[in-house]
């Protein structure tokens, strides 16, 4: 499994499992099977209220703690300094762990009455304290990336972001590489929506794999972090299978063509959704 240089020097697995949506009383198998795969790297939030599934597999496992990679994610009601220094604290008891290895800003939140920078000087102390390898955003864009720059010490590891085919983010990808910052590609097939796009399904045919593999190992390529979800065994084989062969420049740029600036989720610069 390839891993990524963080900023700090911290090693990330490539290829993660996603958590989003699977219900919490089904995360501990879902990531038990990811496990036994061969999954290194699990990523979560506080949102997707499955960490204690997410803990309970990494200790069922028997696999040391030091050879998975745990992320998760601050939710959008804690953005204050003392909510987002209980709220990791939560989060780690909620996983069972001493450490995080990365924690994650999840949303900007931009329009709140609370500033990302506050939010952001807390995860720097959280980093200072020991327990998490290394702190990171999720969703945010160019102009919130330069306030952090300007205002505080630490530079995010990483910008988890929506990105797939109909999604390529070149800009803020390359925005983020200028400043030591890697991407990680959420929702890396789009929820399934591009899988029977014509031009993936022409390079699967192709290149004898299938249009998830196709798109993740574009997603590879290009030198991001993935972690696709799916709670059925055989696509998490399918998943995890990226690694024994290669895309071409033209199968590439026929994948990068088919962006349309379409996002599945919510536009970071207005997505305001603090849960009560
Ligand atoms: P995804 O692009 O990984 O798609 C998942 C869906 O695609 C599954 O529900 C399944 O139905 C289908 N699928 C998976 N593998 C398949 C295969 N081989 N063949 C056919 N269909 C397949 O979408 P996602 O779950 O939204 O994103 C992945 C992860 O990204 C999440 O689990 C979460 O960890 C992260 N995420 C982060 C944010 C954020 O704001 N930071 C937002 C969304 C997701």
């Amino acid at each position: 499994m390839p891993t990524i240089r963080l900023n700090n020097g911290v090693e990330i697995p490539q290829l993660g499992f996603g958590v989003y949506q699977i219900p919490p009383e089904e995360t501990a198998d879902a990531v038990g099977t990811a496990l036994e795969i061969g999954y290194r790297h699990i990523d979560t939030a506080e949102m997707y209220r499955n960490e204690k599934g997410v803990g309970e597999a990494v200790r069922r496992s028997g696999i040391p703690r030091d050879e998975i990679f745990v992320t998760s994610k601050l939710n959008n009601g804690f953005h204050r300094r003392d909510d987002a220094l209980r709220a990791f604290d939560r989060t780690l008891a909620d996983l069972g762990l001493d450490s995080l290895d990365l924690f994650l800003v999840h949303w900007p939140l931009p329009t709140i009455d609370v500033d990302y920078v506050e939010t952001w000087k807390a995860m720097e102390e959280i980093s200072r304290s020991g327990r998490c390898r290394a702190v990171g955003v999720s969703n945010f864009h160019a102009p919130h990336l330069s306030r952090l720059f300007a205002e505080t010490e630490i530079r995010p590891a990483v910008n988890q972001i929506e990105v797939h085919p109909y999604l390529a983010q070149d800009e803020l990808r390359a925005f983020g590489a200028e400043h030591g910052i890697v991407t990680e590609a959420w929702s890396p097939i789009a929820q399934g929506k591009v899988l029977d796009d014509p031009a993936i399904v022409e390079v699967a045919e192709r290149v004898g794999r299938t249009p998830a593999q196709v798109v993740l190992r574009w997603h590879v390529q290009r030198g991001d972090v993935v972690f696709p979800k799916s709670v059925t065994r055989s696509r998490m084989e399918e998943n995890f299978a990226l690694f024994d062969f290669e895309l071409d420049s033209d199968a590439m740029t026929a994948i990068t063509a088919l962006d349309r600036h379409e996002r599945t989720g919510p536009d970071p610069d207005t997505f305001d959704y603090v849960p009560r």
